[in-house]
């Protein structure tokens, strides 16, 4: 094993801790305990991992190996609970990682945990009421999370971490400020699964007894950096303790490599960025339609090999005037007809340098309402840390957003704007 390359133990799995303690002249147990410190404990350093004897500590720092953890450089919180964080990497780049106290909503891809979708899963009239009712309920929703910070999830707890896993983002979607940065790098194992060590240690909690869910849905585009996502995700799984069902990637469409992930044993579920209802304005706003369009992308989906209670989620970012109108909603449920899915209506979170506009509730509203009378489940994620540019589409490095941050702290509400 070259040390030079592969020297911190976050995101080594159990055969590569063997062959490192191994190669220490240790016996395999110790990779056992190097597991139960580094995923479980969340130790920072190799001089915590108690359980290792001293000269084997020594030796392996000796040798280049360092635990790998994140390091949290900025915090932000949100008035509504959420908490925006920069972590650092090794390399001096960073990333951002986003914990939602209540979700938003839009992490449960079969339904099984739609606690606050049920507040906006009535059809009809009566579901703009719920929607009304969900944004009046963010003065509640916001003391309960401040109360409950730092101090683990305590009597209620369905919270979300989103993660990224690219430095950056090739795709280039055009309403999302992410893919102004471009890529710079794809993440590593370790550092994919050491930002969820990060924020689990900042915020006191601890898989499976506090129901943790994750997104990949931050910054970067996961089925870009397919390898070391595939690794994470099972690292979250066999040693972080998150179940798989609690997971959920989402992919502006990388349709090969949709196919490659229903191949895997153990994997998240599958959210699918859509975005639009038809070739000719889903290319405009996602150029990467060109390379896989919207009937490739559909027939990997109904290829797609769901596990019993499971869905596919879609979803779609409203942007006023642009892909919102009743035509394609319309258009999106002829689309979406046979699928086991269900779609998460997304109004634009804005930023600077991104030239669209939110559409008012009453829109967001009407193409939900059109998805369902065509008997398509059809769910509105609330915006969640918009006011510290936290929420979808919002992640691009807090060093670069700070001068603008400021003013729209005072110009930005949770509702969406018209
Ligand atoms: N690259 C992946 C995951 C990151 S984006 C993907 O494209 O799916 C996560 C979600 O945020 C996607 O569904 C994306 O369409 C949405 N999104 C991007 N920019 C947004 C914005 N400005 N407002 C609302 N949602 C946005």
């Amino acid at each position: 094993m070259d040390r030079t390359l592969n020297s911190s133990l976050l995101g080594m799995d159990h055969k590569e801790l063997s062959a490192l303690v191994g190669e220490a002249g240790e016996p395999s147990y110790r990779a056992k305990q190097i597991m139960e410190a580094v995923y479980r404990q969340r130790v920072e350093t190799l001089g915590e991992i108690s359980t290792l004897p001293e000269g084997l500590r020594e030796r392996l720092a000796q040798s280049g190996v360092t635990v790998g953890a994140a390091r949290i450089e900025k915090k932000f919180v949100s008035v509504d609970g959420t908490v925006r964080y920069l972590v650092g990497l090794a390399d001096g780049q960073s990333v951002e990682t986003v914990w939602m106290p209540e979700g938003d909503g839009g992490e449960a891809g079969d339904g099984s945990e739609a606690g606050a979708e049920a507040e906006t899963s009535i059809p009809g009239a009566s579901a703009a009421k719920a929607a009304v009712n969900s944004v009046a309920t963010y003065g509640a929703a916001q003391s309960r999370a401040l109360s409950k910070q730092g101090s683990g999830l305590g009597s209620f707890g369905r919270s979300t971490i989103c993660i990224s896993s690219q430095v950056g983002c090739a795709v280039d979607c055009q309403f999302c400020l992410t893919a102004l940065l471009g890529v710079k790098r794809n993440l590593t194992a370790g550092e994919i699964v050491g930002q969820v060590c990060a924020v689990l240690k900042d915020q006191k909690v601890s898989p499976p007894e506090d129901r943790i869910n994750l997104v990949f849905m931050g910054m970067g585009e996961p089925f870009l950096n397919y390898e070391n996502f595939i690794k994470a995700s099972r690292l979250l799984v066999e040693c972080v303790g998150i179940a798989e069902r609690r997971m959920t990637v989402s992919t502006a469409g990388i349709v090969p490599r949709i196919r490659d992930f229903g191949e895997e044993k153990i994997r998240p579920k599958l959210a699918i960025s859509l975005n639009a209802s038809n070739d000719a304005l889903r290319t405009r706003l996602m150029p990467l339609n060109k390379k896989w369009n919207l009937e490739m992308l559909l027939a990997a989906a109904r290829d797609f090999p769901l596990r019993t209670r499971e869905w596919i989620t879609f979803e779609y970012v409203l942007l006023g005037g642009v892909n919102d109108e009743p035509q394609h909603a319309k258009e999106t449920a002829e689309l979406l007809r046979g699928l086991r899915c269900k779609v998460n209506l997304i109004a634009l979170n804005p930023g600077p340098g991104i030239d669209f506009a939110t559409p008012g509730e009453d829109r967001v509203i009407a193409f939900q309402n059109i998805l369902r009378e065509a008997g398509i489940p059809a769910f509105v994620r609330r915006p969640r840390g918009r006011d510290i540019y936290a929420a979808c589409g919002q992640l691009k490095r807090t060093t670069e957003v700070a001068i603008s941050l400021e003013p729209q702290i005072q110009s930005i509400s949770p509702q969406p704007r018209r």
